[in-house]
């Protein structure tokens, strides 16, 4: 379905038609948790926090958290598999995913002594943490290896300089897999290399193999795991304690529904973007089999869960943005419009009170797509928005795609960027123009069937 012919909203212009049709991008609107309708439903609530706060804001839902943390816990629990879950804690710096993990039993994978120390501050123990990323640093290793870290050792060099340090470690391998152009793990004969060095190291113990794959395939990541199995059993056959692969991220998140996606990618163009923008990729918006699901697959997957019970073998993932599935937004005030024209239909462009660096995918080379709430939410008429930030680089903007938001947005109005906690709000905001970077409002049910906030405690 496209907002041409027929389909044209009223404010595309009855004559969105013919040689004007396709100006106005189809809609992609977000899923919606619970907690986020009861929060636009709230008459009062979201205009307090922005008034208090006073510019931009992300709001988390830290119980969504542990709700996804369960989700993945269910599948290891229904297919009788020894699993733990690890939350990629790059995906988001709140303190409240880190309590949090903590609350719901789940691990966290980090890669530097900032996110070792914020995990530890919010009660997930050393046992519980694995560490990650390349040729990690001498203070890393150390504070890994007095915590009791699971360290995930990316290389031979790595792996010398950690038994250098004299204090017993439990560690993983990190595979680089056949045909991969990572920069990543290590090739077969240098983890065959490090089988045999970590026999000779009295202080590592190997408990196993890790990877990490891109894109959000399930298939390529069970076959990956039952190769390893052989691994495992080779390195056990060694005398090692080899009784662990972890499978990484990279569990897909389902923004939007199917339909409005197939109808943007068959129908996208540049006609729909501000200044005739034009992106080469997108995050798969819909992914139908999200998150546990696809964990569900991979272990569906040949007969990898039967190998894994019968070795006695434990699965671990790390996922990021799937544990943040729909458990944060991120709010900006309007700040002003003006009217452009593309083949003649007017369309509106909103200037926000923050940065397009509080939405990360518009530094990738491509656009978060799923539409933005204008609140109060009501009736008017349907106006074509593009939003730009309140900075002056002509290229900083939160939406170049021509949205067909359900009436005109006005100064003082309010706009929900939704699903933002993985990955979007906070891996790349910087006090840019001297902007303050965003609070983290933390929302939590209160007596009364109504939400309270709190600034987010790190
Ligand atoms: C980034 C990363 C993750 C998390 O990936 P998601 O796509 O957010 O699930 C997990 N493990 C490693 C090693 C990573 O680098």
């Amino acid at each position: 379905m496209g907002l041409t012919g027929a389909d044209a909203p009223a404010g595309a212009g009855a004559d969105a038609r013919g040689e004007h049709a396709g100006t106005v991008a189809a809609p992609l609107p977000a899923h919606r948790a619970p907690w986020e309708e009861q929060v636009l439903g709230d008459p009062r609530l979201l205009g307090d926090i922005a008034f208090a706060i006073g510019g931009p804001f992300h709001m988390m839902y830290p119980p969504r958290v542990v709700e996804n943390i369960r989700g993945f816990q269910r599948v290891f629990t229904d297919t009788g598999v020894s699993g733990a879950v690890y939350y990629g804690k790059k995906a988001n710096k709140s303190a409240c995913v880190a309590r949090a993990c903590a609350t719901a039993d789940a691990g966290i994978d980090v890669s530097s002594t900032g996110e070792l120390g914020a995990a530890l501050r919010q009660g997930v123990r050393g046992v519980d943490l694995m560490v990650t990323g390349p040729e990690k640093s001498d203070e890393l290793h150390w504070l890994a290896a007095r915590h009791g870290c699971l360290i995930a050792v990316d290389s031979l060099g790595e792996l010398k300089r950690l038994a250098a340090l004299d204090i017993p470690v439990r560690i993983l391998l990190r595979v680089l897999p056949a045909a991969s152009a990572s920069r990543f793990g290590m090739p077969a004969d240098e983890l065959d290399q490090a089988v045999t060095a970590a026999a000779e190291y009295p202080a590592i113990s190997l408990h196993g193999f890790s990877f990490h794959l891109s894109g959000y395939d399930p298939i390529p990541r069970a076959e990956l795991a039952v190769q390893l199995l052989d691994r495992l059993r080779a390195a056990r056959a060694q005398g090692h304690p080899a009784t662990t692969l972890s499978i990484g991220g990279g569990f897909g998140v389902d923004y939007v529904r199917a339909e409005h996606w197939s109808a943007f990618r068959e129908q996208a163009s540049r006609r729909w973007f501000h200044s005739g923008k034009a992106f080469a990729s997108y995050y798969p918006y819909s992914f139908p089999a999200a998150g546990p699901a696809m964990l569900a697959a991979v272990l569906d997957h040949g007969d990898l869960a039967r190998q894994l019970r019968q070795t006695g073998t434990t699965l671990a993932v790390e996922p990021g943005r799937a544990l943040l599935d729909r458990a944060g937004s991120t709010v900006f005030r309007v700040q002003g419009h003006k009217t452009r024209h593309e083949h003649g239909q007017p369309y509106r462009v909103l200037t926000v009170d923050g940065s397009s660096l509080s939405l990360s995918e518009q530094w990738f080379d491509s656009e978060y797509l799923p539409d933005p709430v204008l609140w109060p939410t009501g009736p008017g008429t349907p106006t074509p928005t593009v939003v730009g930030a309140a900075t002056c680089l002509e290229s900083d903007m939160l939406s170049w795609r021509r949205i067909p938001l359900p009436r005109a947005g006005e100064t003082g109005d309010l706009l929900i960027y939704p699903n933002t906690a993985g990955y979007q709000m906070d891996s790349n905001e910087s006090p840019f123009h001297e902007l303050p970077i965003p609070p983290k409002v933390v929302l939590s049910p209160a007596p009364g069937d109504r939400y309270r906030w709190a600034l987010d405690h790190s």
